[in-house]
């Protein structure tokens, strides 16, 4: 305050300082069986507000619930769904159901915070069953995705767990209420926002109390009655009474003066998913069915595929599988996933957003070496994968495992391009062996490597045509920059001094947008390129046969004045001198 900066200050210890002090306290007094983490006291640990930083203590009274807007929802299922078309791939039905679950469940929010407002008590009397959701199906095709981009677009904080985390109700395990307090956590500690959280649970069959099994799974009842509870209505402390570490935050807030915040968080807002594979469920929902078929007489086909079963599920099934009916009676919406098939990771790859070949594409690029997938590639990474039976994890066991070599030999040698095709995915050792030939017969590496980069570029920038080297192609570079005692850099301007022409005459016909340049480019420049244009005459006549349109030009001896496209003005040096390839 002004006027007060004459005294100093009685010494406050930062939160920083405090959580040093503890941990060396806990350490000592416990050894490595108790640690301190700051993850567990908002306002602790690295990024948190120092005391200075803070307002004073005030009087003032901490804002009211409505005061200020907490999340604006203003969406409809179809925007919803539009976006999670963009990442995942398949699972429609999930996407419709999961959308419409979310803004019934929004705008049920949004009706009963402006009725608070108005008439707190009619409020309190809203009868409203929540749209809490059951998503079925195996692994790894899209489950949490999903609910992870729905999270992301409406903004509200996501907390996932498995169920099977809470198998001793709290005593042993972890403490479903932690899953509430981890929803303040990710929402930066603000309370209201984590009211209106999602948390997504999975592995639910796993506490099913199986009784299929012989008696009735104790541990798993218990389960079933503590996330009930959660997901009718409770509040939740915000610190947890056996939690040291929170008991000490309380207190150093009150050494500060803090005035206590809210310090519960109330559930029935929250919107709770939970999901599993259910495998059996279809054994149940199939006994049913056949038995009313055999009632009716009437039912001739018998459903054999698993999902079909699974999407006939009733809540009696889902109670013979082991649920008690008050919890699965608050899970009215109900959806399965798909499982994948081999063409649907094809898609995953080539077109989703998340794609993890763009991953794969940064890791390589992060050591100067350019990645490029070919669809064959793809198709063959695909069917391994689908093998896997893990979904689309699938995809990450069997491209690790694929490239896991590569990455480790190619970073820092001559190898600036890596295609990965079908080849390469069949033999991959044959492959890997290939370029480190290449790489271990090449002189001056790293220069000739950044050289090249630096042509890549350059050439790009001008021409707007990708190049790239296999590895023998650099290694030749290499050998003519130390014959001739030029750069790299100075012997590929020379030699593909007129290259742009071709290359984009080439991608006129055919449309392809880069080119990887073999040995033979660099021993005869003139000729390779000659054949690739002719080659890519040959695939125009192949495709325009049906078109009638006759190709942009015939394919003479390469006569280059008269062949060639446009060239942009203004290039200096590159303007094509005069001469033919031949
Ligand atoms: P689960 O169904 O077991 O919850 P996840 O949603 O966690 O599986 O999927 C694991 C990863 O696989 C995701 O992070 C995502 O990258 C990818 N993935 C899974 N299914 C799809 C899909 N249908 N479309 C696009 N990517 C997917």
């Amino acid at each position: 305050m002004p006027g007060q900066d004459d005294e100093p200050p009685p010494h406050i210890p930062s939160p920083d300082e405090i959580t040093r002090r503890l941990s060396e306290f806990l350490k000592s007094n416990f050894g490595d069986a108790v640690t301190f983490s700051s993850s567990v006291m908002p306002g602790f640990g690295p990024g948190a507000p120092k005391p200075a930083d803070e307002p004073p203590a005030t009087d003032t009274p901490e804002a009211e619930p409505g005061d200020h807007p907490i999340f604006e929802f203003d969406y409809h299922p179809r925007e919803i769904k539009r976006h999670l078309d963009r990442f995942v791939i398949r699972q429609d039905e999930a996407k419709k159901v999961l959308s419409i679950a979310v803004c019934d469940h929004y705008n049920h929010a949004k009706f009963l915070r402006r009725l608070e407002e108005t008439d707190p008590e009619a409020a309190r009397q809203v009868e409203f069953a929540k749209q809490n959701v059951i998503v079925a199906g195996p692994t790894g095709v899209g489950k949490t995705y999903l609910i992870k981009h729905i999270a992301d677009l409406i903004g509200v904080p996501f907390v996932k767990a498995d169920a099977t985390k809470f198998s001793e109700t709290g005593y042993v395990g972890a403490d479903v209420d932690d899953l509430v307090r981890e929803l303040v956590r990710k929402a930066d500690g603000d309370v209201e926002l984590a009211e209106y959280g999602i948390i997504y649970i999975d592995e639910v069959d796993k506490i099913a109390t199986a009784s299929n099994f012989g008696g009735r799974d104790v541990s798993g009842r218990g389960v079933q009655t503590t996330l009930l509870k959660l997901m009718e209505e409770t509040e939740v402390t915000l610190r947890n009474p056996f939690d040291i570490q929170s008991q000490m935050q309380a207190m150093f807030e009150m050494t500060r003066g803090k005035a206590p915040t809210k310090d519960s968080v109330n559930t029935r807002h929250i919107l709770f998913i939970v999901s599993g594979a259910f495998s059996g469920l279809d054994k149940i929902v199939n006994r049913r069915l056949r038995q009313g078929a055999i009632g009716f007489g009437a039912e001739s086909r018998e459903i054999v595929d698993e999902t079909e079963l699974l999407t006939r599920a009733s809540t009696q099934d889902f109670i013979e599988f082991g649920f008690e009916a008050e919890f699965i009676g608050r899970l009215p919406v109900r959806v399965v996933c798909q499982p994948l098939e081999a063409g649907d990771l094809f898609e995953i790859m080539k077109n989703s957003e998340g794609s993890l070949i763009r991953q794969y594409e940064r890791e390589f690029e992060a050591f100067g070496i350019r990645a490029e997938f070919d669809d064959d590639a793809l198709r063959r990474i695909a069917e391994l994968a689908a093998a896997e039976k893990t979904g689309a994890r699938g995809l990450m066991t069997v491209g690790e495992k694929l490239l896991r070599d590569f990455k480790f030999e190619l970073p820092g040698t001559a190898v600036t391009e890596l295609k990965i095709d079908g080849a390469l995915i069949d033999d991959p050792a044959a492959s890997l062996e290939k370029y480190r030939a290449a790489a271990a017969a090449s002189p001056g590496d790293a220069k000739t490597v950044a050289d090249l980069g630096a042509f890549r570029r350059q050439f790009f920038d001008e021409h707007g045509v990708q190049l790239a080297f296999d590895p023998e192609a650099v290694v030749a570079i290499g050998r003519l920059a130390e014959q001739r005692r030029q750069s790299a850099l100075a012997v590929c301007q020379d030699l593909f001094r007129d290259y742009q022409f071709g290359l984009r005459l080439i991608q006129k016909n055919t449309g392809q947008k880069s080119f990887t340049l073999p040995k033979a480019a660099i021993d005869d420049p003139d000729r390779h390129l000659s054949g690739l244009v002719v080659a890519s005459y040959s695939e125009f006549s192949k495709e325009s046969s049906t078109s009638a349109r006759p190709p942009e030009t015939e394919p003479r001896a390469i006569d280059r004045d008269a062949d060639l496209p446009p060239e942009p003005r203004g290039e200096g040096p590159d303007d094509p001198p005069a001469g033919s390839f031949a």
